[in-house]
């Protein structure tokens, strides 16, 4: 079972309800796919990691061999490589590593090297087997990274992912593969605007999918009204309570120290397989 926690924007509480979710469950592996700025260890303090290097393909051209004659930067459909009048130019930035102006090359001046672009961290924490990414600073390419997460995943266990906020790529390569997606919003005109863009991409993926509504009660009926008239199942809302924000700054999951939304998580897990087993 994968499922993936997100949300049209960062802040509404996705990380807090992936990581009281996990720890509800007698087991489970938690990753963070938020790769430029993972946080849900921060909220499970883990003492001791296991931090490995990920690395990607990167072309090397031979200047000596290579003749200028440009059919690399003919082939590269990023704009990754150059040809200019004395050298032959590879912007790491840019390239996909697809090994193809390798492949072209007709002088074989072109050797692919690994570069890494980041690391990924393991441990575990009581029932939780946390993983994350942490993209280099200056990478600008999240996807490699998070696809490496996602390669962890255990298709026997219960895998949750905490996804990156926003639309853009990252989130798509997140959710991809999901058996359902959660998606967190809050009771506000903000929130919604978020929820309807981001509902667009799930509708489009063609992934079961419902709604929490964190912070419920601090803003207007807007979000409600859209889930009724979209037929969006509303999961849980957890409540704007004085308790749970001081206990998410002083970095402390609340189904910890509130034992009642273990069990209310308990049921929400049970809730999602019965949508799954239904489907869309
Ligand atoms: S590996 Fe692919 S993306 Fe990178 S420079 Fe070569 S053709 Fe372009
Ligand atoms: S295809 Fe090979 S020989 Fe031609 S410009 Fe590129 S690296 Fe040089």
């Amino acid at each position: 079972m994968i499922i993936t926690v997100a949300s049209g924007k960062g802040g509404t509480g996705k990380t807090t309800v992936a990581v009281n979710l996990a720890l509800s469950l007698k087991t489970a592996n938690l990753f963070d796919c938020d790769v430029e700025e993972p946080n849900a260890h921060t909220l499970l303090h883990p003492a001791a990691m296991h931090t490995s290097s990920v690395t990607v393909l990167t072309p090397q051209v031979n200047q000596e061999k290579c003749t200028l004659c440009g059919k690399c930067a003919e082939f590269c459909k990023f704009n990754a490589i150059f040809v200019g009048k004395t050298k032959t130019m590879v912007y790491n930035e840019m390239c996909h590593s697809c090994g193809g102006c390798a492949l072209v090359c007709p002088e074989d001046a072109i050797t692919e090297i690994p570069r890494p672009i980041g690391q990924i961290h393991k441990s575990t924490i009581e029932n939780v087997n946390l993983l994350y990414g942490e993209l280099s600073i200056g990478e600008p390419i999240a996807t490699t990274l998070i696809q490496a997460v996602k390669n962890h995943i255990d298709p026997e266990a219960v895998n949750i992912l905490d996804a990156p906020p926003g639309t853009a790529c990252p989130v798509i390569e997140t959710m991809r593969e999901s058996d359902f997606i959660v998606l967190v919003t809050e009771p506000t005109p903000f929130g919604l605007h978020d929820l309807s863009m981001t509902v667009d991409v799930v509708r489009e993926l063609k992934i079961p999918f419902g709604v929490i509504i964190n912070r419920s009660g601090i803003g207007d009926e807007g979000v409600v009204d859209f889930c009724k008239q979209n037929r969006i199942p509303i999961l849980m809302e957890i409540p704007y309570d004085r308790h749970i924000a001081e206990l998410y700054s002083r970095g402390i999951p609340f189904v910890i120290e509130i034992p009642n939304w273990q069990k209310q998580f308990e049921n929400l897990f049970v809730e999602i397989g019965r949508l799954v087993k239904n489907g869309l």
